[in-house]
């Protein structure tokens, strides 16, 4: 029988046999990869960022935010110490952490390292298919063997981008739990109208809004990629996973794009800028506006304004030009699915776990770490700013 079997070895299985074993526990991680941490790889573009600087609550999302803030109060303080303890250098880049090489495998060797030099058993090439509860102690069925454990961590993350079978959810609602709905987040969103291939490959600074029945729902701006399905780039990820829900519920969505970010004035004052400037140049409207919009952006609006290429400013609709500039509505069809996405919105309900501890209510010595849970974050470190904080609050509380 063993004493802590840890259900997978991605960033918070790692991370949670490495402070577990620190504090006495006897662990054993069973990971169904040849390797240990092997999405960590690809975060970052390959570089890791696995910290932000800002760490406010409004950086993440969960449908139990109160329960979440009790989690990362307790822990938010102690991750990067955590990566000191592990000889990491890193640095910070606009409040991103990243390792100083840059490279992601820093951080899953030193992980590993120190897994080693714990002894912390590894079982790879097992998947776990099945756990049960039996009197005091769990059987774990994986694919291949049989084991027994005294206690389980759940950390096998998410579906988000995995093109195999995933049966983390199916394993733990088989032991009374309850999930969330899931949808896609920080993924790219489809539209429903057919001109996108003429603005394929732009990316622009631009403002975003997401509106739904004439609300702003939520704000980013950032570079925006323009592609021939609609729209991708981080600030667009970070709208993502707000978008499904609406959808569901039969709402229609909007992004509301300001072309024109840097300028900070009404329409009324932007309307004045292009007057002058045409009376100034006396240029086309197409060459006014290809002095500060990508040429492939400027096609667009002059063709959704049938206006002909060699047309003036003070021959035009200006208002409807106006509107095109600083309100061009995109129409949400959809997000691109789970395969395409960084993380899933919606787990575990954090009200099923002891905040404290994460340990489920509902089973005892059961525990979960990561994104299995019902937390997710934007861009810029949050995600795995989670499994950390929660691999230390697993690893802390174990062994009492
Ligand atoms: C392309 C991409 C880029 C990202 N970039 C960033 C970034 O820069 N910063 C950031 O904060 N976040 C980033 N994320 C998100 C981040 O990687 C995840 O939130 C984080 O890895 C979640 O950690 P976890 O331990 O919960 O799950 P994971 O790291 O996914 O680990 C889960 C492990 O469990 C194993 N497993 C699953 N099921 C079983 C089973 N039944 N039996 C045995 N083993 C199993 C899996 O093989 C895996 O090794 C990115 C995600 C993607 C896809």
């Amino acid at each position: 029988m063993m004493d802590v079997v840890i259900i997978g070895g991605g960033a918070s299985g790692m991370a949670t046999a490495i402070r577990a074993s620190l504090n006495g526990a006897k662990v054993t991680i069973i990971e169904k990869n040849n390797k240990l941490g092997k999405k960590l790889l690809v975060t970052g573009n390959g570089r890791c960022n696995f910290w932000n600087k800002e760490q406010d609550l409004n950086k993440y999302h969960s449908q139990n935010i109160e329960i979440f803030k009790e989690i990362y109060d307790l822990k938010k303080d102690e991750v990067l110490k955590f990566f000191d303890d592990l000889g990491i250098v890193y640095q910070e880049i606009n409040g991103y952490y990243y390792p100083v090489s840059n490279q992601a495998i820093t951080i899953v060797e030193a992980l590993m390292r120190k897994i080693e030099k714990l002894g912390i058993r590894i079982i790879y090439n097992e998947e776990v298919l099945k756990i049960k509860k039996d009197n005091n102690k769990f059987v774990i069925l994986t694919d291949k063997n049989k084991y027994e454990a005294l206690k389980v961590v759940i950390a096998t993350g998410s579906i988000a981008s995995i093109n195999d079978e995933y049966l983390g959810y199916q394993i733990s609602q088989e032991l009374g739990h309850n999930i969330t709905n899931l949808y896609p987040s920080l993924v790219q969103v489809k539209g429903k109208d057919s001109y996108y291939n003429k603005w394929n490959g732009v990316r622009a600074k631009a403002k975003l809004s997401l509106i739904v029945d004439n609300n702003i729902i939520k704000e980013e701006m950032g570079e925006v990629q323009f592609t021939d399905y609609g729209l991708s780039g981080i600030c667009l990820f970070n709208l993502s996973g707000l978008i499904n829900d609406y959808l569901n519920n039969n709402k229609e969505v909007l992004i509301n794009i300001n072309l024109v970010p840097w300028f900070n004035n009404s329409k009324d004052e932007f309307k004045k800028y292009l007057t002058n400037l045409s009376n100034k140049l006396d240029y086309t409207l197409k060459d006014i506006l290809e002095g500060f919009l990508n040429y492939k952006l400027v096609r667009v609006i002059l063709d959704l304004n049938n206006i002909k290429d060699d047309i003036k400013w003070n021959d035009v609709k200006q208002d409807k030009v106006i509107d095109y500039l600083m309100n061009f509505l995109f129409r949400v069809l959809e997000t691109k699915d789970f395969r395409d996405a960084q993380v899933v919105r919606g787990g575990i309900f954090l009200n099923e776990v002891n905040s404290k501890t994460l340990e489920s209510k509902k089973v005892d010595n059961l525990y979960f770490t990561g994104e299995i849970l019902d937390v997710d974050g934007i861009c810029g470190g949050y995600n795995l700013g989670f499994a950390w904080m929660s691999a230390l609050l697993v690893g802390d509380s174990i062994n009492d």
